[in-house]
């Protein structure tokens, strides 16, 4: 049988802004179906890694592949970002569209699916985050974990080959925590090809397939999570992990 296909593949990624060396050679690879999880300090250019892959950050030197293109060479950059979700701590709604729109917008516009269809899909995917209900709602209506679910909905309705996100709970009160990772979970299940930036060790230890410990722009220690989380080769991982507690 035929080894399954990289689905991302990260070829050692430099960025500077001005002086500051922010990503220092980062190196890795995803499979179609897995699920990494980057931790570290914060500073630590785990953002400027998802926003180069996206390439709302341009990177000064690497490559990165979404299976036979390489993002950062690409001239078409609207397919590379349809193929890619992102999710981030702000949610980024559109404040005077309700839910269901929040959702219709992308596909009415990026990809010119008619009226009726693309309100069938939203649906479809705000039914996927347990969100029906409030369809008609406005982001001013909605707890922030709800928001946030709508923000995965509407990423999902592109049909991404990846899902990246960026620290997706960090803007929720704790007990709205819970509902986005049973929701991330549930996708992980499905068998989404996902990157997340999360301080959520339960999710990283339970979701992940392998954690990567990111620190000063480099990767220091990437393992699978019981063995990062049971012993780490690094006293520097460990203090991090400890220090979380
Ligand atoms: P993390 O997500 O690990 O907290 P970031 O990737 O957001 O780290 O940031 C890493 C470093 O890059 C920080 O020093 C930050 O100030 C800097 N940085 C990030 N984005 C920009 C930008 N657009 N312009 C200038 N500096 C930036
Ligand atoms: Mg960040």
């Amino acid at each position: 049988m035929m080894a399954e296909k990289t689905l991302l593949n990260i070829k050692n990624l430099h960025k500077s802004f001005g002086d500051n060396l922010v990503l220092d050679g980062i190196s890795f690879s995803l499979d179609p179906e897995e699920i990494k999880v980057i931790i570290g300090p914060s500073g630590t250019g785990k953002s400027t890694v998802l926003n180069c892959i996206n390439r709302l950050v341009m990177p000064d030197d690497g490559e990165i592949w979404l299976e036979d293109t390489e993002v950062i060479s690409c001239e078409d950059i609207n397919s590379i970002r349809q193929n890619i979700g992102y999710v981030f701590q702000g949610f980024g709604l559109f404040h005077h569209l309700t839910a269901i729109k929040n959702i219709m917008i992308g596909l009415r516009k990026v990809k010119n699916m008619p009226d009726k269809a693309a309100r069938e899909k939203a649906l479809s995917e705000l039914e996927r985050v347990g969100l029906t209900e409030v369809a008609d709602s406005y982001p001013a209506q909605l707890s922030g974990g709800q928001k946030q679910r709508v923000a995965i909905a509407r990423a999902l309705a592109m049909e991404p080959q990846l899902m990246l996100f960026d620290e997706p709970t960090s803007a929720l009160d704790p007990e709205l925590i819970g509902e986005v990772l049973t929701v991330m979970k549930d996708l992980a299940e499905e068998g989404m090809t996902m990157l997340v930036v999360t301080h959520e060790m339960g999710f990283a230890r339970s979701v992940s397939d392998e954690i990567i410990f990111m620190e000063k722009g480099n990767i220091v220690e990437k393992a699978h999570p019981e063995k990062m989380f049971d012993s780490p080769e690094l006293e520097r991982t460990r203090e991090f992990l400890f220090k979380l507690d």
